[in-house]
Formats: structure tokens, C-alpha cells, sequence
């Protein structure tokens, strides 16, 4: 492995091609499952670096890259040694879980990284998780985390934007705030925490509102729960909605989860696409529905015999923002609604959701809980 740290020297060589993190393109991969320890034991909170892949750990050729890199090329080990600066807020230790793009985040990842972190937590010893991500599905997993973590215990999202190869990488700042969020108490039960940006979102709400800029991620309604600013990590606001220890949601003995599929609403639809994932064993559908989770006829129609072949459907919003209201039309056609998750977020709470229940009434009142 070839790991160049940056010691206040500006090197300009095409070859060296180091960055503003001091990490070179051609730093190796650790396998997933691998530990790395990087401190020796000290009263600093101990703080678990849970490892996945996406642009934090992306590397290109060219240091003006910041777009077509490879996601998920660098492991933890080069992560954790490129912000040595952790090491004063923490003991930092890492794990690699996965080493994907995270539009590669599949279910049995989802499981295994939510077993780990409950692992992980259960010990007196450790005092936060940081998990790294890529930006593109780093929501879901955050809400997924939020729903079926059990502990109190700080549990911080993180991604960047920019490649660690490139000019400008927003990853090691970003991964550093993360750190020091998880060692902070402040940070204690508050649910699963995403950070960019110097912003902390609650994953209940943040979603990511833009395919390039570095302040992608946004809580457009219900704003950030708190920011990093010079340095100190402040809190402004709470998520209401349940988490964690509240949280009835259980993943220690599921190796699966129900299959939910999702589909987007746009003129001159068809059922065909409602018909095709009932057929692929779909156990709820989550609509992106037009406006307040409005659906053509032929695509209610659709939806409608969903239901009759015990299928539960929930409408979402292609919006970006706002609350899907429930109808007394919903109830006559057992439709449960999303309140204001996107359907992304909608599909991982009803995955959930259909391990407990298939009864849209119940289903629903989870929606309106969580
Ligand atoms: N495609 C990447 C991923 O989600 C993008 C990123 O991390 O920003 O892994």
C-alpha cells in the first residue's frame, strides 16, 4: 500500500498526484471484514470507523477529477490514516463492511452493517459508530440504521462528494466532523446522524437534493438538526419522530427482508409495471406519486389489484417535499400513505413495516409514528 501523507509540503507532480488529503490514486484496498486499529488506549471516547465504500472512498487518475472516478476503491486503513488529526478527538478504529458504490447497497449489506453496529454498541467500551457511505442511497441506510439500532449511543453517516484523490476532497473534513459528532455527548439518542458539509442532518429527514455539489444534502422542511462551526459541534433541534431505542424494529433475527418495489408516477402511464412486480413477488409497492401521491386510473387500477392479491401499497410523492395526506379514498382502497418520506425512504419503513405486519391500518399507523 502506498500512502503519502501531506505535511504542509505542496508537491506538484503529475505522478505523485497527491491531493489535499495525501492520499495517492493507487492506495489498496482492504478486504471487507478487515480490522484496523490506529491508536493505543487512551480516555478519549472509542469511536468504531464502519467502513462501505462511495466517493469518500473513490479514487481517479486525475486529481481534477470529480466525476468518473471509482467509488469505493480505498479501504478504511487509507481512510483513517489520511486524517491523523482524529486521533486527537478519538480512539478511532476501523472495520470494513463493504467496498461498494452505494447504489450497490443491497439488503443482506443493510442487515449485516445494522448487526454489526448493535454488536458494536452492546460493548461498555465503544462510544460511537461512524459509518462511511456513498452519497447516492447513504438516506436510506441512515433511516434503515435509524429504525433498527439499539442504543443511544451517537451513530454518524458519512459521505463525501469529491473523490479522495481529487483537488478540494471534501471526504477527510467531512469524515473528521463525523468523528467528532460520534465522541460528542450531545450527540447521545438523537437517532442515526448524517453529516456533510459542516451540517448534521437526522436521517429521518435529509435527503440529497443534488447529482454534484458538495451541499447536497438538505432538510428542506424540516431543517438540519445542528452544524460544525469553528471546530464544536452544536445542536439546534431534535427529531420528533421515533428511533432507535423507541424503535420497534428488529433485524437480530432476519437474514431478509420483504421484497418492496418502487414505482414512479408520469402521464400516459400503465399498470403493467404493478403487474410486473406482483408477478416478481413484490410484498408492498411503494408509489412516487404525482403531486400530494396523485396516480393516472390506469395505474390505480393497477394498485388496486395489488391489493386484492394481498400486495400492500403505499403512496410516496415524486415532489421532494411535503406531507402525502391520507383520504378516506385510501382507506376504501386499504392504501396506506407515506406522511412526508420520500419513497425511498417510504420503502425501507415499509420493508420493515411488512416484517411486523400486512395490515395497512397498522402499517399506516407506523407511518405516521416513524
Ligand atoms: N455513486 C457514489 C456512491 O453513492 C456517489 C457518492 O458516493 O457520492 O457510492
Amino acid at each position: 500500500m502506498k500512502l503519502k501523507r501531506n505535511l504542509g509540503i505542496t508537491i506538484l507532480s503529475a505522478t505523485l498526484l497527491l491531493s489535499g488529503i495525501g492520499i495517492s490514486a493507487d492506495a489498496t484496498t482492504t478486504k471487507s471484514g478487515t480490522a484496523v486499529s490506529h491508536s493505543e488506549k487512551t480516555d478519549l471516547p472509542n469511536i468504531k470507523i464502519l467502513a462501505t465504500g462511495g466517493t469518500i472512498a473513490g479514487s481517479s487518475d486525475s486529481d481534477t477529477d470529480t466525476t468518473g472516478y471509482k467509488a469505493g476503491a480505498l479501504g478504511v486503513e487509507t481512510l483513517i490514516e489520511a486524517v491523523p488529526q482524529m486521533k486527537k478527538v478519538a480512539d478511532v478504529s476501523g472495520e470494513q463492511i463493504a467496498n461498494v458504490g452505494s447504489q450497490n447497497m443491497d439488503n443482506s449489506t443493510l442487515l449485516k452493517l445494522a448487526k454489526r453496529i448493535n454488536t458494536l454498541l452492546a460493548l461498555k467500551d465503544v462510544d460511537g459508530i461512524v459509518v462511511t457511505h456513498g452519497t447516492d442511497t447513504l438516506e436510506e441506510t441512515a433511516y434503515f440504521l435509524n429504525l433498527v439500532v439499539k442504543s443511544q449511543k451517537p451513530v454518524v453517516i458519512v459521505g463525501s462528494m469529491r473523490p479522495a484523490t481529487a483537488i478540494s476532497a471534501d471526504g477527510p473534513l467531512n469524515l473528521y466532523n463525523a468523528v467528532e459528532i460520534a465522541s460528542s455527548k450531545e450527540a447521545k439518542n438523537k437517532g442515526v446522524l448524517v453529516t456533510l458539509n459542516d451540517r448534521i442532518g437526522a436521517a429521518r429527514y435529509i435527503t440529497k437534493t443534488n447529482t454534484t455539489a458538495t451541499d447536497t444534502f438538505k432538510s428542506t422542511e424540516q431543517g438540519y438538526v445542528g452544524e460544525i462551526a469553528g471546530g464544536k459541534v452544536v445542536f439546534y433541534n431534535e427529531p420528533t419522530r421515533k428511533h432507535t431505542t423507541k424503535s420497534i424494529f428488529n433485524v437480530s433475527k432476519l437474514d431478509k427482508l420483504p421484497q418492496v418495489d418502487i414505482l414512479y408516477t408520469y402521464q400516459n402511464d400503465n399498470r403493467y409495471l404493478y403487474d410486473a412486480a406482483v408477478k416478481a413477488g413484490a410484498k408492498g409497492i411503494v408509489v412516487a406519486g404525482s403531486g400530494n401521491g396523485s396516480m393516472s386510473e390506469t395505474a390505480l387500477n393497477g394498485a388496486k389489484d395489488a391489493v386484492k392479491k394481498g400486495v400492500v401499497i403505499t403512496k410516496s410523492s415524486r415532489v421532494g417535499s411535503g406531507v402525502v395526506t391520507h383520504e378516506a379514498s385510501d382507506d376504501k382502497d386499504k392504501f396506506v400513505t407515506s406522511d412526508s418520506l420520500n419513497p425511498q425512504k417510504a420503502r425501507i419503513l415499509l420493508m420493515l413495516a411488512l416484517t411486523k405486519t400486512k395490515d395497512p391500518k397498522k402499517i399506516q399507523e407506523y407511518f405516521n409514528e416513524y
